[in-house]
């Protein structure tokens, strides 16, 4: 039988199988001659025991496994550096994909949770210019299958040392609502209980503020959670932070936020940078708690990142705890993230940045 053709390989000549929704990958075995059953026993391989070569998939018949190997593909990504923190909380790997571009992916390390930090794009066209990946400028958008198997290379590294992956989180490069077919499809892969099974809730998508995309989330009455990168609470400051505040200033972005939370009834996580002497004073941490006044929301402060092309700063301790102050004096429920990954350079697109400049990581 032949292949379908919404199913036909791509460039490289084969169908990627972590690109495909279940009924898709349905369509694929039942086109090889197969029983639809046997599409849940290669999603069951794919997803739950993390196989990454068709040897593996023992269950199915020789010749099916042949036919697969043949026509499709698994794995796609290619680690080219990984490096560790000195605490060995966080890990980060470089990955090179078919084209040789290359993403970025974290894997966090927690009391309780195992935290992996994924990206959707190559580069981000938004350009934000605290950001190494703004910087770098948007080459192009992941596919499903690439987004998946950033989550798959950690659950197999989580897996072997007798560890379960608890949560994932899209701040890595590029704006997931920028690529969101690909993205949304690729939370279904990761949440759907026949392949990756994931509960929806321990999954954030973090945006800087698309107000359509956060529309088409609410619209999904998914549980999966929101956080936006706000980092100013007016728009002359904030235009200068994320440029993409100049198509969707504070009032469309917070009159979103607010439709959001009416028809989800979940909380979101406002993301606030904190940059010496621009956005860190009390009385910008008065006007945060004034703009996100009355909705169900919660703030996470991050002591900004440096980044080799950007002049700014993190803000210092002591302005970051009278930031904190400030927020919990006006009743705005606020944590400050713990100052982690710094000497592996784990803020988004900055492995990739700094690439053969000078960049000696301790390496594994
Ligand atoms: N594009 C999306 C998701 C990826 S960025 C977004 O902007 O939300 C993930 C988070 O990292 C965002 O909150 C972003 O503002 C933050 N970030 C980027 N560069 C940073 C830096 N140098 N220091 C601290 N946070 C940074
Ligand atoms: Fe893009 Fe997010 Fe970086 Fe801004 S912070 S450039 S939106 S990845």
């Amino acid at each position: 039988m032949r292949i379908p053709d919404h199913l036909e390989g791509d460039a490289v000549g084969k169908v990627a199988l972590l690109d495909l929704t279940y009924p898709e990958l349905e369509d694929l075995v039942l086109s090889l001659g197969q029983p639809r059953y046997r599409a849940a026993q290669v999603a069951e391989w794919l997803y739950k025991h993390l196989a990454s070569d068709f040897k593996e998939m023992h269950n199915l018949p020789l010749a099916l496994r042949d036919r697969l190997a043949e026509v499709s593909e698994i794995a796609r990504l290619t680690p080219l550096e990984e490096v560790t923190s000195q605490d060995a909380l966080t890990r980060k790997v470089l990955f090179s994909l078919l084209d040789g571009h290359t993403i970025e992916s974290v894997l966090m390390h927690y009391k309780r949770r195992h935290t992996v930090c994924l990206s959707t794009q190559v580069g981000c066209p938004i350009g934000c210019p605290f950001c190494a990946t703004g910087q770098a400028g948007f080459e192009r958008d992941l596919s499903t299958g690439e987004i998946a198997e950033q989550v798959l290379y950690f659950a197999r590294e989580l897996q072997e040392a007798g560890q379960r992956l608890t949560n994932l989180v899209f701040m890595g490069m590029g704006e997931p609502f920028l690529n969101w077919e690909a993205t949304w499809k690729a939370v279904q892969a990761l949440t759907d209980p026949r392949r990756f099974g994931l509960g929806a809730r321990h999954i954030t998508l973090s945006t800087a503020g698309f107000v359509p995309g956060i529309e088409a989330l609410a619209q999904k009455k998914s549980q999966v959670g929101l956080a936006i990168s706000l980092h100013a609470a007016n728009d002359q400051l904030r235009q200068r932070l994320v440029p993409l505040n100049r198509r969707y200033p504070l009032g469309a972005l917070m009159k979103a936020c607010r439709d959001y939370v009416k028809s989800t009834g979940r909380r979101i996580t406002f993301e606030y940078a904190l940059i010496e002497g621009l956005n860190d004073s009390p009385s910008h941490a008065q006007g945060l708690a004034g703009l996100l006044s009355g909705l169900l929301c919660h703030v996470n402060l991050i002591p900004l990142n440096p980044t080799a092309e950007c002049a700014w700063r993190g803000s210092p301790k002591h302005m970051a705890l009278a930031f904190r102050r400030e927020l919990l004096k006006e009743g705005v429920p606020v944590t400050a993230r713990i100052d982690r990954g710094l000497d592996i350079r784990a803020g988004c697109g900055q492995l990739r940045s700094r690439r053969g400049i000078d960049f000696s990581p301790h390496k594994v």
